[in-house]
């Protein structure tokens, strides 16, 4: 089962909530960058037996793989053990969801394997506990997630693109972005609609502008409509990823940004041949900095199914 990772077309934080979580607003695309998680049975034994990952997301019980085996086997009553292998390509801490994508693969293979017949709904209410992106992988594709990023309505699947990945050998850690745009520029929390929607989202976000271009289906439109708050926390904590961002349209980019709470950057352009000669010179130009250059495709949400059920 392969786990795409997951960029962002937008990210509007609109404000703190209550339970202390940030109300945001976010277009998520999924790309062909995957992570490949392999299950099979074991009739012998209960337990859990979890291999490869890697340095940064070790085979061991935090891991959220072996989470998400644990909840199944708990929820389903499983009688038997489990053997699973991750394949880590996706770089970790790095606003690409790669551990959110790896948790809803491993959901969907193990429903699969003891066919366990549950539906989409029904996986992503039970993966939201263990973490606010991960609902969003289950189906892929393109869509809109409101409240801490969990609640999804799927969109007008974006015009296909090409994009190179730059991650900088450093993470940038999530709570902590959120935490310093608190205590920077958020507004007052607003009287937010209860449950929104695509029709009730602030009109003045990103996200708003988003929708509009993915209804024209023009990538110049998408180009334009993008956009994403963390990028005053993460860019000003790390100005390397200004230079980067820079160096993506000098080299021939239509737009960067960065995806989630960083620190990876995104460049987008439309053409296949393009991206790979604008990767080779940016991993030419940083190789002694120690940053990984990866090249990936939009991933519609049937093709994301076709990918993930093999
Ligand atoms: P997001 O965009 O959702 O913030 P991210 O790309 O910043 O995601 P992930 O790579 O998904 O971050 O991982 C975040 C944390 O989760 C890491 O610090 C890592 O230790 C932990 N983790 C647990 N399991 C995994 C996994 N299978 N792959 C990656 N990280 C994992």
């Amino acid at each position: 089962m392969q786990a795409p990772a997951k960029i962002n077309l937008t990210l509007d934080v609109l404000g703190r909530r209550a339970d202390g979580y940030h109300q945001v607003v976010m277009v998520m695309q999924t790309v062909d960058l995957v992570d490949v998680v392999t299950v099979s049975v074991n009739r012998n034994h209960q337990t859990i037996l979890l291999q490869g990952g890697s340095e940064e997301a070790p085979p061991d019980q935090t891991n959220l793989v072996y989470r998400t085996a644990a909840l199944v086997q708990e929820q389903a009553q499983l009688p038997y053990g489990v053997e699973i292998e991750l394949d880590k390509q996706i770089p970790v801490a790095a606003g690409l969801a790669g551990g959110s994508s790896d948790a809803a693969a491993t959901m969907k293979a193990l429903n699969h394997l003891f066919s366990l017949g549950w539906d989409d709904k029904k996986m992503e209410s039970l993966l939201a506990r263990l973490g606010s992106d991960i609902p969003f992988l289950v189906r892929g594709g393109t869509a809109l997630a409101t409240g801490r990023g969990e609640a999804l309505h799927s969109l007008p699947a974006a015009p296909a693109f090409w994009v190179i990945l730059v991650k900088p050998p450093f993470g940038a850690s999530t709570p902590q972005v959120y935490k310093a745009l608190k205590a920077k520029s958020l507004p007052e929390p607003l009287p937010w609609p209860e449950e929104m929607t695509p029709e009730n989202i602030p009109e003045e976000g990103y996200s708003a502008n988003m929708l509009k271009a993915l209804r024209t289906g023009s990538y110049q439109a998408v180009l334009d409509a993008m956009g994403n708050d963390l990028e005053k926390v993460t860019l000003e904590w790390f100005p390397e990823l200004k230079v980067l961002k820079e160096k993506l349209v000098c080299l021939g980019c239509d737009r960067a940004m960065m995806s989630g709470s960083g620190p990876t950057i995104l460049g987008f352009t439309d053409e296949e041949a393009k991206a790979r000669s604008i990767a080779e010179k940016i991993a030419k130009e940083t190789e002694t900095l120690n940053y990984r250059v990866m090249v990936a495709r939009t991933l519609g949400r049937e093709e994301a199914d076709e990918w993930i059920v093999d």
